[in-house]
């Protein structure tokens, strides 16, 4: 049996600093609060618990004084951060460049158009830390629309005045084709509704790390004869990513640890490709191919 592992896997640059700046700060500190997990991923998690990281919540932040807390590379919304320094806590922000861009933007255009009745529509997960974020910058005003199948509903509601200024963002970790589906039906629908869609504005705020991914996985798991996809339970990119394997090669399995591997998915001639999320660490990608050397 061949094993290989996919060069373009691993954490994805955000979430590498993220993991990075926290472990300097443990070095330092011997001990460190993240507000909520830093990477959606038990096993990374469980490596930093021993290390000294302490995960809480919201509720715990506002208990907290004069500490250290790290903010994880999702970003937080305006009113998290007034809490921080409110009850002077020191923040570590790993807030991802790349969110910290979309939030500024989303914030620019939202002044921009909402003085003329625009709107903020987020293609996104409701709840989703960086969606929360995101529709911090405007105070909750935005609309977030998590399925392209969503939209029709939403505009039969009511919920999207088409004859105002539009404007469409995305999550960073969502789909591309998705997303572009979702644009051309918010065009449709704009022109049916005016005959004009020059106010309608689509930003593809998808990140390239995410968005290079597809082409390159789908490559990758068309030249296996089975896939390993490694990725935590709660890992909204990973589902996507090991779905998006599985369209193409059906032996996909995801996993999270390499214990939940059956040895009786594989035979001798298999050509295994092992791939991962954007919160999947190389070493974890490593320890699946080392136990499948061994079985
Ligand atoms: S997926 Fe992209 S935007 Fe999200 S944390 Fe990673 S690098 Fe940043």
């Amino acid at each position: 049996m061949r094993i290989e592992i996919d060069e373009h896997s691993g954490c994805c640059h955000g979430v590498r600093r993220a993991i990075e700046q926290a472990e300097k700060v443990l070095n330092d500190r011997g001990t460190l609060f993240s507000l909520g997990a830093i990477v959606h991923n038990d096993t990374e998690m469980d490596r930093l618990r021993q290390k000294g990281l302490l995960t809480i919540g919201y509720d715990d932040l506002k208990k907290l004084r004069d500490t250290v807390v790290l903010f994880r590379a999702h970003g937080e919304p305006p009113a998290v951060y007034d809490i921080a320094s409110g009850n002077n806590i020191t923040v570590v922000d790993c807030t991802c460049p790349v969110v910290l861009q979309l939030q500024k933007k989303i914030a620019s255009t939202y002044q921009e158009i909402s003085p003329m009745g625009g709107q903020i529509i987020i293609f996104g997960k409701n709840g989703h830390a960086e969606v929360n974020g995101l529709i911090g910058q405007v105070s909750g005003e935005a609309i977030v629309i998590e399925k392209v199948e969503n939209l029709s509903e939403i505009i039969a509601l009511g919920k999207i005045d088409l004859t105002k200024p539009i404007a469409l963002f995305s999550q960073t970790t969502k789909d591309p084709q998705q997303f572009l589906q979702l644009g051309e039906l918010l065009r449709t629908a704009v022109l049916e509704a005016c005959g004009d869609d020059s106010r309608l504005s689509i930003f593809n705020t998808i990140c390239r790390q995410v968005s290079s991914r597809h082409p390159n996985l789908i490559e990758f798991a068309k030249g296996h004869t089975i896939i390993i996809f490694v990725c935590g339970k709660e890992s909204s990119n990973g589902k996507i990513l090991s779905q998006l394997c599985r369209s193409v090669n059906p032996r996909t399995y995801s996993v999270e640890h390499h214990n939940e591997i059956d040895p009786n998915w594989f035979s001798e001639d298999d050509f295994v490709g092992i791939c991962g999320a954007t919160s999947t660490p190389k070493w974890q990608l490593e320890e699946v191919a080392n136990y499948l050397k061994n079985i």
